[in-house]
């Protein structure tokens, strides 16, 4: 396994499975066994209820963007594994699974996204081994 060296990219043991996920054009998240609870990013531990019996479930990719931010600018340096030209989105997406995560909103302008938007998931592979995931429009809320 090639661990990519990156900072979109992180891969440990206890996270591997939803970056492998990712490739196969899937989200699969952490759903806790006892109290349904879904978690990410993976951990061994819920923590709605701390039981540690949990598996990975497929979640349907479909959201809505609670909120927003546009870089307008590259930041300076430009961290590895930055490939966006600006201006680009930085959105915190709310999963229907009630997962909440950070992501870009991709295929619009500037003044092109608002709060509430629907979105749903897309897969943009960065290397042969390893996709990440963005959102696009599906509609307003
Ligand atoms: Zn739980």
């Amino acid at each position: 396994m090639g661990v990519p060296e990156s900072m979109v990219v992180r891969v440990t043991d206890e996270t591997e499975p939803f970056w492998r996920g990712l490739k196969q054009r899937k989200i699969v998240m952490q759903r806790c066994d006892d109290c349904g609870y879904v978690r990410h990013p993976a951990r061994w531990l819920c923590p709605e209820c701390l039981s540690e019996a949990w598996k990975w479930d497929e979640m349907s990719g479909r959201g809505t963007v609670e909120t927003f931010v546009w870089f307008m600018s590259h930041l300076d340096p430009v961290p590895p594994g930055i490939v966006h030209r600006p201006p680009y989105s930085v959105a915190v997406v709310h999963l229907q699974e009630g997962v909440r995560l950070y992501a870009n909103v991709v295929g619009i302008d500037p003044g092109g996204l608002a709060i509430g938007d629907a979105v749903n998931a897309v897969f943009d592979d960065i290397s042969d081994e390893w996709a990440v995931l963005r959102f696009e429009l599906t509609g307003p809320a």
